[in-house]
């Protein structure tokens, strides 16, 4: 599925012609390649005090590690590939004067497809009223200069938690994510990123070499994309889907080396089937991505019970009985790693979607819950974290009437739908062992669309 509006506004003729016209014009946006370099140029840090060393000096040594060009400070002439803006010691809202009109002076040297990224405290429960306002304030600001960036450029956030270190391993590995290609559709985010032991050493190119992963949902569209980057990422990746589409199943399953298992997700012994499945032909299981979900959609006031039915059925409680399932059976070799998709319609609801929104709410409701389950004392550990999607190119939202999916497109800061890449980058983020930090997290791959938050 392609966005040709996308591919004739940066092409030829009609190139020209939207330049005169005043169309919007959405960039190509620069996504992973395997040897491409982390950043498009140089990377600025900005936030810290000359001769102090505080946590802006140790941000840069951590990307000086990663062979990068980076510098902390500005000058007229360099081309910014990425802004890194620490605010993590601000603690009135006056502090962030100086590092906001820091970046304000850089904004305009930021180079095509280039990242603003800024690392701040999440509030905590326990903050002063001065301190959480400080603190929220990051959030406001954040999402909006991500509006402000133009030409595929993205702002995003990490907020790390008062008991992580700001060069943690978590905190880092999302860092590096934001500052990628991996999260070219990813905009005007913000992850909250706690204390961790993930271990650092962890080879950035094959991070789930050794791991066995199950995709549901994997015949076509986002899961079999999922099932591609996650064998990419070096694990063994079982990929499920119904009986129907059997034929596509196995072809995914062969272009990644794969195995193939045929099943409808909410059979009663599917968590059984996995489980089996996963030990009989790989050893055991560590990641699972709820993927498989369809939309039924109609206006509440036209709504039958089979289409209200069947859409929680799949795409809510067959992840909800397959994860209990799994851990009541400890069913994960261990630190699980489970990734739901919800929905940007399930955050700010959507006309028309009022059963799909019910069920990606509700899988916003159950990872959340997962995550407390898996981090308490004596639980099994491991993480349980959702993607929420916005408007993304596959045979589902192709469905979608012209003119609906034209706005779709458009509303969004970087103007476009994205791809099912897009989704699976961000998933292999987080099924990788580096985001052991991130959990119970709700991220949005949507190009910062409008809706909601
Ligand atoms: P898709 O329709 O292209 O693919 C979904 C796959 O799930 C299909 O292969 C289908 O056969 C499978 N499936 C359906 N019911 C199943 C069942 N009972 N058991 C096993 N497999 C089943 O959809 P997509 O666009 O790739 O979406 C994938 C996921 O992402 C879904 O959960 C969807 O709700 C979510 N999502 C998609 C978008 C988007 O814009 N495409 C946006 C937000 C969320």
């Amino acid at each position: 599925m392609t966005d040709s509006y996308v591919q004739a506004v940066n092409s030829g003729f009609t190139k020209t012609l939207a330049k005169k016209l005043g169309l919007p014009r959405p960039a190509v946006l620069r996504r992973y390649r395997a040897g491409d370099p982390l950043t498009v140029g140089p990377v600025l840090v900005l936030g810290g005090t000359p001769g102090v060393r505080d946590d802006a000096d140790r941000v840069a040594e951590a990307l000086l590690g990663w062979d990068l060009d980076v510098r902390q400070t500005p000058d007229d002439t360099t081309r910014w590939g990425a802004v890194v803006v620490v605010l993590s010691g601000i603690e009135r809202p006056e502090d962030a004067s100086a590092p906001v009109m820091a970046l304000s002076a850089t904004l305009r040297r930021l180079a095509p497809n280039g990242r603003v990224v800024m690392i701040s405290r999440a509030p905590a429960e326990t903050d002063s009223p001065e301190l959480a306002a400080a603190r929220e304030g990051v959030d406001g600001f954040l999402r909006s200069v991500a509006k402000e960036l133009r030409y595929g450029a993205t702002g995003n956030g990490v907020q790390v938690t008062d008991d992580a270190p700001v060069d943690s391993p978590s905190v880092l590995a999302t860092l590096r994510f934001f500052l990628s290609a991996r999260s070219a559709f990813v905009d005007g985010q913000l992850l909250r990123v706690g204390a961790s032991d993930a271990d650092p050493a962890v080879d950035v190119d094959r991070p789930l070499a050794g791991k066995v992963a199950v995709v549901t949902g994997a015949a076509r569209g986002i899961g079999a994309q999922v099932a591609r980057t996650l064998a990419r990422d070096g694990a063994k990746v079982v990929v499920v889907d119904v009986p129907a589409a059997g034929e596509a199943l196995a072809a995914v399953a062969n272009e990644i080396r794969g195995t193939a298992l045929q099943l409808d997700v909410t059979a009663d012994d599917a968590g059984a089937r996995i489980l089996e499945h996963a030990r009989a032909r790989h050893g055991g299981l560590d990641v699972l991505v709820h993927n498989a979900g369809i939309l039924r959609d109609k206006l509440l006031a036209n709504m039958s019970p089979d289409k209200w039915d069947a859409v929680i059925a799949v795409n809510l409680a067959a992840q909800l009985r397959i994860t209990e399932y799994l851990l009541g059976a400890n069913g994960f070799s261990s630190e699980p790693r489970i990734v739901s998709l919800a929905s940007t319609s399930g955050i700010a609801g959507n006309r028309g979607q009022a059963n799909y929104a019910f069920s990606k709410a509700g899988v916003i409701g159950h990872t959340r819950a997962f995550a407390r389950l898996l981090a308490a004392p004596g639980g099994p550990g491991g993480t349980a974290n959702a993607v929420a999607p916005g408007f993304i190119e596959t045979d589902m939202t192709a469905s979608i009437p012209f003119v609906q999916r034209e706005v779709a497109r458009r509303v969004a800061s970087l103007q476009q739908g994205g791809q099912p890449v897009d989704v699976a980058e961000a998933i292999a983020f987080l099924a990788s062992p580096a985001a052991a930090g991130v959990n119970g997290q709700v991220l949005r791959v949507c190009g910062q669309n409008v809706v909601g938050r």
